[in-house]
Parts: structure tokens; C-alpha cells; sequence
């Protein structure tokens, strides 16, 4: 049953007040076994709807007046309540199970959790037994424990209450009472009680435990003595996520996961990589002393954003482990690895993620502060995005650079209040007891693959330096750092509370340390169930795509008649689908394009782009806010059948043998969704991977994944991307927003050939293009600005021969035929501004003007410019002309292109500019003005 429905039954009935409680709690009790309820409550509880059975659609307002209607005829049949609290020990009884219920609920507040003991909290009253009108005499009392999984019905009240304290407020803050689902949460019940939040672990497992705290310790205290002061994001304070990681992959591995991938700001990335991963030693060393690697491409990066892959042993076989790199925006790295997994998943066809599984470690003022924390949860269940849940570890260390001070970091009580937007449970955990950290850590895993949902463990510990060792953090945050000054580390606590325990000697604590450090003195691997010769058939091989030229050859022709075929199944829809009028009518031309009775437009060439890849083997995934239709309606690749809204989607049912083509409206969101697209795409080489914005400027709210990841990632850490995005973009008056995909700002990254920007003007040219980006072995991103209004314009236009034939061409020279001796002007341009110029040339009946198009504006073919210009040897102008203001567009950015092809052809050629002037925004929001500015910008062109 819906908690939040229950809740509204008890403040609509008479069950209210401490009532609730008790009746809560018999539901719970009822839940685990029917007849331990008495009868009344048992056919009461029976006219619920239970969770599984409330169907999705089903309102809120209906299942409470159901519950309005229970309660009402209860009340006429029976007073239900009175019965079972008439005696003095029956209304203490009814306290005793609401007492159960606040330390479910609240008794993490109560937890100990901060391994400095500096938090100040107020203990909630109702953690007190007293507050129940209970008093000391009444602990030795017996009572009902409800569904406390005590091992025993009854207890006394002083049992029941150190049960209670002892499960949940120790070491392991569990919250978990907001997750509506009952079966869940009973699940926790009976992790945590059952063992009262403590199990006992054998002494192997306590000497592991150690081995990993010792391990974790010692790397970060060989770095600080042997390279001191140089930056390296220490794990100090924090080391127990070694063993956290481990018993992850381990406990993850012996149930069936395959393949892990690691998200995770820059601290303590050294120490997982090393000691998670098992980088070897000497390697980093080699990094801390600035040396080159032959084996890293490009510019490199800081050692602290690197990434790597392995595989280890598991008792459940090898496992491939892969740290994502990152940048140092923090965060971003989350909705990337999701991606990553997700590709990874749909390789495997492991469909709920039981075979590979996401672990995203996260800082505490970042996982509170950054929005696409909040966009990647929200992602977490949808189609298109599911991984079967991630493992979030939030790095508690309680100071974000050096803000510490709750009420300036957040809002709200914990850093992790966030999950609960989709019910994740929560752990928090004090990172200086390594056996909690080890029970919540198993519990996390378990409940992630029980239930394939988000779990987030907050590992409570601190940062025992600075923001960097090059910091002070006494400056700042005083008191907090005469603790840590005075506080031993969590390896020397450990083994001291083991020597005590007599789990361990004193000396073979000592040897942990020695033998960690014998290991990195002489350069050896540190990870024991590192696996030496990887199984590789874990993972892609890349090499078919490395060392490709922008030039490479490629052929994009396709056999005409099996496009016809092609576009002939995806015509065909199931008896009795309704589609939609205007949609009919769209289906209707694509049947007479396919026959070559009507010129093709922009929405067959591009469904037929997609078509041909598929039939030749290249899977696809097309995600987008308005993917499914298009934002303009043109694509219609998603049919809604008018009958009973059932979906059909004609790509899908080409052939029984086809790969995947997938394709899903994505939740509103760019930044997490275009990281997601960039981690799927750097994962899936044979794939066609597109992301569309629903107009070009939204991605302006993806920024930071356009500049650290999709223009500079392989150059900053050798991944390829082949990721393609399309960006609508046109000046049709419609004002400052939606007009400007904002060009100027690939351009302005574009450098080393990094990317590839295509402003395709034809139907036959979208298509040349998107089969170029599989086709070609090259794997670069690929920036597409795509038109609006001329995906319908009558000059837009293509024939099947050009589908069949030719290829996509970066430039395009004049389409008339003109005397080249007349030309006396050449006039450049890119997209829609084409058709205007075009149509003026000819209503003006001007023959000494040609028209070029550029349709690649980066890698920026000069060749291909010169061959088309190469005819007109009387040119007296050069124009460059755009519709974008000249601080825009492609003007400053490609200019230089064109003037060294320009002063080739004639020295005296100087390049003009018409277009609009310089302007703060993208484009005015009046009408009048629109066309005045595009009348005067198409005459300068002519004239200037
Ligand atoms: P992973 O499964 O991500 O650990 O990748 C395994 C190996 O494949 C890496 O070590 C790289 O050598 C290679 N690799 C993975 N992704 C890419 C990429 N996007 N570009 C180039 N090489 C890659």
C-alpha cells in the first residue's frame, strides 16, 4: 500500500494521532504474515489495494476515496480501534509499536555518524521512551515487538528499546521509510534488524578489511613523503572507500555482474586506481614526475581526471572495471558513466542491468549543489536512460573547498536529501568504522540488484589536508581541523579495536603496512585479483577506428532498388493502426517519393539515411526531446495509432536480423541528456548515435558537456566520439530565442580537427552525411545544423538517384548553369540564407554572380572551396555572406579559411562580409525588423 495513501487514511478517519502508528504497524505485521492481525483488521487490511495491484493509472483522489469509503463503513460495521486499546498494557502496547516506527523512521538522527564527533544535533523527543508515556518501570514490561525482526515475538521493553538503538543508531544511519513500495522497505527491516545493524564477520574478513585501510593509508603516505606538496587529491580521511570498492566488485562480481563502470571527481582517484583498479604504481610515479607517456594521444591530462580499465577476479568470474575519465567539473561525470553502462547493457542485451552495474562516487557539496545530480536520478527509470540502478557513494568529507558551514552548502538536513526525489535509500555510514562501512556497502549492493534501483551510500569522513595538499584548510575551517590534527586515521583505529578484540596480532597489523609499502618500493601491482591477461572479448576493440583522416575514403552510395524496398516496409503498418491525418498524408508523399513521383523532401531522405544503415548492420540510437516526431513534425518516426495510442515504429520491422533502433523522447533535460548520449557513443563505435536538441540553443544548457567532453575529450584522454547532434537553426523571425544554434561556439572550439560542423542544405546532402558518420571509420563528434521552415521549402529538395549516388559534399558549387567568364562575384554562404540569395539571383536574372555553398564548415575543406571557384577566372568580389549578427555565425571563426583559398585564386581578392550587424542577442523579436535586416543583408551581398 501507497505510505502517502495510508497517511491520508489516518488524517481523514478517526485512526489518527497514535493511533496510526499502531494501525501502521499491524500492517506491517499483516504484510509479513496475514494472520498474525486479528480478523477485523485482517479483512480490513484485505479491501486494500496493495502495491503491486494499484494499476499505474489509477489516481490518487480514487484510491483515498477508496480509503475514505474502508474507513466509513469500518466505523458503522465495528469501532475498530477501541477494542484492541481498551486495557492500560493495550494502550502502552500501541506505544511500544509506534516507538518502533520513529526509530525506522528517525533513528539516523540519532546514528553516530561523524568520525570527528563534532556534529551538534537535537535528539528527536520521540527517540526517548518516555515520550510515549512509558517510564522506566515499564522496561522490564513485555510487550508485542510487531514485526521487529528481534527473533522473538515478545520482549521486554528495554530489549525492544536496545534492539532498536542498537540497529539504528550505531554506526549505519538507514533511511529508507520513504520508499513507498512495502516490500522494500520491509527488506531493510530485515537486513538491519535482523542483525541489529551489526553483523559479526570472521576474523578472514576483518583481516581483509585491514589489508585494504592499510593499502588505501599507504599509497597516499608514500606520495606525500616521496613527492611532497605536489597536488594529488588525497584519500585522506576517506580510505575507507578502498574496501567499499572492493567488497562492491567483489559481492558484485560473485552475483552475476559482468562488467562495472566507475564515475568519480579527482579525489582519491589515485589511490582507486592503484589500489581498485591496479594501475601499476611505477606508472604513476612516472606521471608524478611529469614524464610523457608514448601510449597516451593528444594533449593529455592531469593524472588526478585520468581514467583506466582492468579486469579482476571475482568468485563469480572476471569482472571488466572502467574508470571514467573526468573533468574537473564535478558531477558531469555521472550522467556519462550512465550512458557508458547503458551502451555496455544493450551490447550484452542484459536488459535490467543484472550484468552490468554503475558505481558513481560523488563529493558531498556537489552531490547537494549541482542540478544534473537531480537530472541523472531523474533519468534513473525512464525507457531510454535505466541502468537497473547505480551505486552512488557520496565522499563524505563534510567541506566542500571551503565551505562547510550547513547552512551555506545546502538546504536541507543531509547532502543527500536529493536521492529521495526517486525513493533511493540512503545509508549513511561513519566512514571510521570499517565494519559498518562493510555491512553497508553489502546491503547497497544487494538491494541494487534485488530491486534495480538507485541506492546512495553517504560515507561520513573528512578531508584530513586541504581542498589539495598545496592548501591550508585551518584558515578557514579552525576548529574542525584541531580535530583532524588530533585524530588517529581509520587504519590505525581499526587495527587497534582488532588487537584489542584479539581478532589480530600487533604484528601482523604492522605487516600489512610493510608489505604495501615493499610493494610499491619495488613498482608491483597492488591489487591481488588483478587480472594479468584480460579476457578481451569483455570489451570493444577500438582499433578499426584509430589514426583516420577527416579525407578518409568512404562510399555512401546504396543500391536504388533496395531503397525502394527499404522505404517500402517502412510504409507498411499493422492492420487496423489509425494514423493521424496530417501524419497519413506525410506517409501518402513518402509512397509517391518512393516511386519517384514526387521530388524527396528532408523527412524521407533522413528516415532513409537510417534505413540503409540499418540494413547494412549499424545499429542506431536517436534520443531527443521531440525525437519521435521532430520538433517541426517532419520526422514522424514514432506512429501513434488514433485507436487506443499504441506506437508503432516502422524502423523497427525492417527485417527479423536487424540491429537495434532505438529511439526515445527524452525527459527535459540537455546537460545530464547529451552526457549520457556522449558516454553511450564513446562506448558504441558501430552505431549511429544522435542526439537532436529541440531547438539549437538548448544545448546551451549542456555547455560544460560541449566543452570538456564532446570537443576535447579525445584529445585530453584518446577517446573517441562519434556522437551526432542536431541542432535546428534558421533566422525565420521568430526573435531572439529558437532562431541561433549558436555556430560561432562550435566554431570557436574547433581546432586539431576535433570535431566535425555540417550545415547540410539538401535532403540528399542529410543523408550523404549521416551515413558518412558510420560509414567512415573515422569517429569523430559531428555538430549539424539542421533547418526549420526548409524542411518543407520547394527548393529543398533532392532526387532518389542523388540518394543512390554521389555523397555528401563539403562544398557545393553554383546550380545554374552560368557563363564562368560573366562571374564577376562569388557569393559563400551556409544554410537557409542559400534559397533567399538563390531566389533573388534569379528574379533579378543577375548571371555574373555565383553561389557557393558551404556545407562543412569544419574540418574546413579549402581544397574543395578552391576547386569550385577554380572556373571563375574574372572574380571581382568575394562575399561571405550569413544571416547571424557578425559577432556570430561562422564569420570571425572561418574567415581565414576562406581568404587563404581566396588570395590563392587571385591575390587581389579581398573577402567582404554582408550580414546582420554586430549584436548582443542572437536575433530581434520584431517582425518588420526581421525582414528589413534580411532584405538589406541579401543586397549587400549583391552589392557590397
Ligand atoms: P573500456 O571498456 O571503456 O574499459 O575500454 C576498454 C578499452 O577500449 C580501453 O582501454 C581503450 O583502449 C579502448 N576504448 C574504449 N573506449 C574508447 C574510445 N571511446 N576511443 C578509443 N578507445 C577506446
Amino acid at each position: 500500500m501507497h505510505q502517502s495513501a495510508m497517511q491520508r487514511m489516518w488524517s481523514s478517519s478517526h485512526l489518527s494521532g497514535g493511533n496510526a502508528a499502531y494501525v501502521e504497524e499491524l500492517y506491517e505485521l499483516y504484510l509479513h504474515d496475514p494472520n498474525s492481525v486479528p480478523e477485523q483488521w485482517r479483512s480490513f487490511f484485505q479491501q486494500l489495494p496493495i502495491d503491486g495491484s494499484v494499476a499505474p493509472d489509477i489516481s490518487h483522489s480514487t484510491v483515498r476515496d477508496q480509503f475514505r469509503l474502508l474507513a466509513k463503513n469500518q466505523r458503522r460495521a465495528q469501532p475498530l480501534a477501541t477494542g484492541s486499546v481498551s486495557t492500560e498494557h493495550e494502550k502502552k502496547q500501541v506505544e511500544v509499536l509506534r516507538m518502533i516506527q520513529a526509530f525506522r523512521m528517525r533513528g539516523h538522527q540519532q546514528a553516530k555518524l561523524d568520525p570527528l564527533g563534532l556534529w551538534q544535533r537535537n535528539k528527536p523527543a520521540d527517540l526517548e521512551v518516555n515520550y510515549y508515556n512509558l517510564t522506566n518501570a515499564d522496561l522490564d514490561s513485555t510487550f508485542h515487538a510487531g514485526a521487529l525482526y528481534i527473533g522473538k515475538e515478545e520482549a521486554s521493553l528495554r530489549e525492544i528499546r536496545d534492539a532498536l538503538k542498537a540497529t539504528y543508531c550505531g554506526s549505519i544511519g538507514a533511511e529508507y521509510m520513504h520508499i513507498v513500495d512495502s516490500e522494500q522497505r520491509q527488506w531493510f527491516q530485515q537486513r538491519m534488524e535482523s542483525v541489529r545493524g551489526r553483523p559479526a564477520f570472521s576474523k578472514e574478513v576483518k583481516a581483509h578489511l585491514l589489508e585494504r585501510l592499510s593499502a588505501a593509508e599507504g599509497l597516499e603516505k608514500y606520495l606525500g613523503s616521496k613527492y611532497p606538496g605536489v597536488k594529488r587529491f588525497g584519500l585522506e580521511g576517506g580510505e575507507s572507500l578502498i574496501p567499499m570498492l572492493d567488497e562492491i566488485i567483489q559481492r558484485g562480481g560473485a552475483g552475476g555482474i559482468r562488467e562495472m563502470v566507475i564515475g568519480m571527481a579527482h579525489r582519491g582517484r589515485l589511490n582507486v586506481l592503484v589500489n581498485t583498479l591496479g594501475k601499476n604504481p611505477r606508472e604513476l610515479f612516472d606521471e608524478f614526475e611529469g614524464k610523457h607517456l608514448s601510449s597516451t594521444l593528444g594533449s593529455g591530462d592531469v593524472k588526478y581526471h585520468q581514467g583506466f580499465s582492468s579486469n579482476v577476479m571475482t568468485a563469480g568470474g572476471e569482472v571488466h572495471l572502467a574508470l571514467a575519465f573526468n573533468p574537473s567539473h564535478l558531477e558531469i561525470v555521472a550522467p556519462v558513466v550512465e550512458g557508458s553502462v547503458r551502451a555496455r547493457q544493450d551490447r550484452r542485451e542484459d536488459v535490467d542491468g543484472s550484468l552490468v552495474m554503475p558505481i558513481i562516487c560523488h563529493g558531498d557539496a556537489a552531490f547537494a549543489g549541482q542540478g544534473v545530480v537531480m537530472e541523472t536520478f531523474q533519468m534513473s527509470q525512464t525507457r531510454g536512460f535505466k541502468t537497473g540502478g547505480t551505486i552512488h557513494i557520496v565522499i563524505n568529507n563534510q567541506v566542500g573547498f571551503t565551505i562547510s558551514k550547513q547552512e551555506d552548502a545546502r538546504s536541507t538536513e543531509y547532502c543527500t536529501d536529493i536521492a529521495k526525489m526517486v525513493q533511493a535509500p540512503i545509508l549513511h555510514v561513519n566512514a571510521d568504522d570499517p565494519e559498518a562501512v562493510l555491512f553497508a556497502t553489502q546491503i547497497a549492493v544487494d538491494y541494487r540488484q534485488q530491486f534495480k534501483r538507485d541506492v546512495v551510500i553517504d560515507l561520513v569522513c573528512y578531508r584530513r589536508r586541504g581542498h589539495n595538499e598545496a592548501d591550508e584548510p585551518s584558515g578557514t575551517q579552525p576548529l574542525m581541523y584541531q580535530q583532524i590534527s588530533k585524530q588517529r586515521t581509520s587504519r590505525e583505529l581499526y587495527a587497534e579495536a582488532l588487537i584489542a578484540e584479539g581478532s589480530l596480532s600487533a604484528e601482523d597489523a604492522q605487516a600489512k603496512v610493510d608489505e604495501y609499502r615493499n610493494a610499491l618500493d619495488n613498482g608491483l601491482h597492488v591489487v591481488k585479483s588483478l587480472v594479468k591477461e584480460p579476457n578481451s572479448e569483455m570489451f570493444v576493440d577500438w582499433r578499426p577506428y584509430l589514426g583516420h583522416a577527416w579525407t578518409a575514403y568512404h562510399d555512401t552510395r546504396f543500391d536504388l532498388k533496395t531503397l525502394q524496398e527499404l522505404s517500402q516496409r517502412l510504409l507498411k503498418t499493422p492492420e487496423g493502426f489509425v494514423i493521424q491525418r496530417q501524419v497519413g498524408k506525410i506517409y501518402e508523399d513518402r509512397q509517391k517519393m518512393t516511386a519517384g513521383a514526387l521530388p524527396i523532401n528532408w523527412g524521407f531522405a533522413e528516415t532513409m539515411a537510417y534505413a540503409t544503415l540499418l540494413h547494412e548492420k549499424h545499429s542506431i540510437r536517436l534520443i531527443g526531446q521531440d525525437i519521435g516526431r521532430g520538433t517541426f513534425s517532419h520526422r514522424h518516426a514514432v506512429l501513434h495509432n488514433q485507436k487506443d495510442a499504441s506506437v508503432y515504429v516502422p524502423l523497427q520491422h525492417l527485417a527479423d536480423d536487424q540491429p537495434e533502433f532505438d529511439i526515445y523522447d527524452s525527459f527535459l533535460s540537455e546537460e545530464a541528456v547529451l552526457a549520457f548520449e556522449y558516454g553511450y557513443a564513446t562506448t558504441t563505435p558501430n552505431a549511429l548515435v544522435i542526439w537532436e536538441a529541440q531547438f539549437g540553443d538548448f544545448a546551451n544548457g549542456a555547455q560544460v558537456v560541449i566543452d570538456q567532453f564532446i570537443t576535447s575529450g579525445e584529445h585530453k584522454w584518446g577517446r573517441l566520439c562519434g556522437l551526432t547532434m542536431l541542432l535546428p537553426h534558421g533566422y525565420e523571425g521568430q526573435g531572439p530565442e529558437h532562431s541561433s544554434a549558436r555556430l560561432e561556439r562550435y566554431l570557436q572550439l574547433c581546432a586539431e580537427h576535433n570535431v566535425q560542423v555540417c550545415v547540410p542544405t539538401t535532403p540528399a546532402q542529410v543523408y550523404h552525411m549521416l551515413r558518412r558518420q558510420v560509414i567512415r571509420p573515422l569517429r569523430k563528434p559531428l555538430i549539424a545544423l539542421t533547418p526549420k521552415s526548409l524542411l518543407r521549402h520547394k527548393l529543398a529538395i533532392s532526387t532518389l538517384e542523388e540518394l543512390a549516388e554521389g555523397g555528401f559534399q563539403t562544398v557545393i558549387p553554383e546550380i545554374d548553369t552560368l557563363d564562368a567568364k560573366k562571374v564577376t562575384r562569388v557569393v559563400m554562404c551556409s544554410g537557409k540564407v542559400y534559397y533567399d540569395l538563390l531566389e533573388k539571383r534569379r528574379a533579378e536574372e543577375r548571371d555574373d554572380i555565383a553561389i557557393v555553398r558551404i556545407e562543412q564548415l569544419y574540418p574546413f575543406p579549402e581544397e574543395d572551396l578552391a576547386a569550385v571557384i577554380a572556373p571563375y577566372k574574372n572574380l571581382k568580389h568575394a562575399v561571405w555572406c550569413q544571416e547571424e549578427p557578425m559577432n556570430q555565425g561562422a564569420w570571425y571563426c572561418s574567415q581565414h579559411h576562406m581568404r587563404r583559398v581566396l588570395s590563392a585564386h587571385n591575390s587581389k581578392l579581398f573577402l567582404e562580409y554582408a550580414g546582420r550587424e554586430a549584436s548582443a542577442a542572437p536575433a530581434c523579436g520584431y517582425s518588420q525588423m526581421h525582414t528589413e535586416q534580411q532584405e538589406k543583408l541579401l543586397q549587400d551581398a549583391f552589392t557590397v
